[in-house]
């Protein structure tokens, strides 16, 4: 039987794909752009390749038929399970931003760096991550577009922050934005924005400026890829910028207070009420609290380079 949540089209053309990232439901979306050419955008890791190619197929597009593998970024819940679906999808091409191409083709400098943040534990639920031909990526600038139809074009957006290479993606169907993590997280059916994000690389300060951009652009729509759209697109923006600055005040008091070990909680408890909603879905509600720890090492690890290098700065002065 299909189950009709698992091919929502969400707008004219795109249907939602839920990839049931690490088995939790509603949590990991896959877009599908069913135009004269077809794209994904994002893919999730490579154990939920069975649920994108049975999702496009309730979609009644055959993966043969897909032409584009777009990845906002690289984690491997976003982009790691390309390698095998591209076995899949004979015609298809990985379109990335052209500085993380070599990692699409090369992915084992990712995976260590992933398998290190997330814990060996927890890497039995990624899969196993197939490298991406060479021949078979097409690597992406800013301003770049990619035409699918009359109708529908995809115009590529840099938008750095949670990760350097993040990229967003605008159509002009409908006039939405594939957001990646760029906007922070969308959880519990919309209840629950978190500016969620990891280390080793992420930025507060390019994380804002990327909101402010996407404020400007204001898009009908934002396609997140932690989990659905909204058309509340100025207020969801607005909140996760502020509550990325937020956390980021309670690192920097905790780091002063030499109470680094505490930041985890802090955070958490200082949305609490928010994130109690997602005791609707356990499963979600688990790998959020679970990975509080992960998340407070990217704001503190953010901190930590932040200072480092105005420190190098004044020594020069
Ligand atoms: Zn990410």
């Amino acid at each position: 039987m299909r189950n009709m949540a698992d091919r929502d089209e969400v707008a004219e053309n795109i249907y939602l794909i839920d990839n049931l990232v690490y088995s939790i439901p509603r949590s990991g979306s896959v877009y599908l752009i069913n135009e004269e050419k077809k794209a994904l955008v994002e893919v999730g890791p490579p154990s939920s390749v069975d649920s994108v190619l049975n999702g496009v197929r309730a979609a009644g597009v055959e993966p043969e038929d897909i032409d584009y593998i777009v990845v906002t970024h690289i984690h491997l819940d976003h982009s790691g399970g390309a390698g095998v679906l591209l076995t899949h999808m004979p015609k298809a091409k990985v379109v990335a931003h052209h500085m993380d191409i070599r990692h699409l083709v090369d992915p084992q400098r990712l995976i260590n760096s992933m398998r290190k943040v997330q814990g060996d534990g927890f890497w039995g639920k990624v899969g196993q991550v197939v490298a991406v031909p060479s021949s078979r990526v097409q690597a992406v600038h800013d301003g770049d577009t990619i035409e699918l139809g009359s109708q529908q074009t995809l115009r590529i957006i840099d938008a750095p922050g949670h990760s350097p290479n993040h990229i967003c993606i605008f159509e002009t169907r409908n006039g939405g934005v594939f957001s990646g993590e760029a906007a922070g997280s969308l959880m519990a059916d919309g209840k629950i924005i978190l500016p969620v994000n990891t280390p080793p690389a992420f930025d507060l300060e390019q994380y804002v400026a990327t909101i402010d951009r996407l404020m400007k652009l204001n898009p009908s729509r934002l396609y997140y890829s932690h989990f659905g759209v909204t058309s509340a697109v100025q207020d969801n923006l607005e909140q996760a910028r502020e509550k990325a600055l937020i956390w980021d005040d309670i690192v920097t008091a905790a780091l002063r207070e030499n109470a680094a070990e505490s930041i985890a909680e802090r955070m958490a408890d200082r949305f609490r009420d928010e994130i109690e909603l997602a005791r609707g879905n356990i499963p979600l509600y688990d790998y959020l609290m679970s990975n509080m720890q992960v998340y407070a090492a990217a704001y503190v690890k953010y901190h930590q380079d932040k200072h480092r290098a105005e420190t190098a700065g004044q020594r020069k002065r």
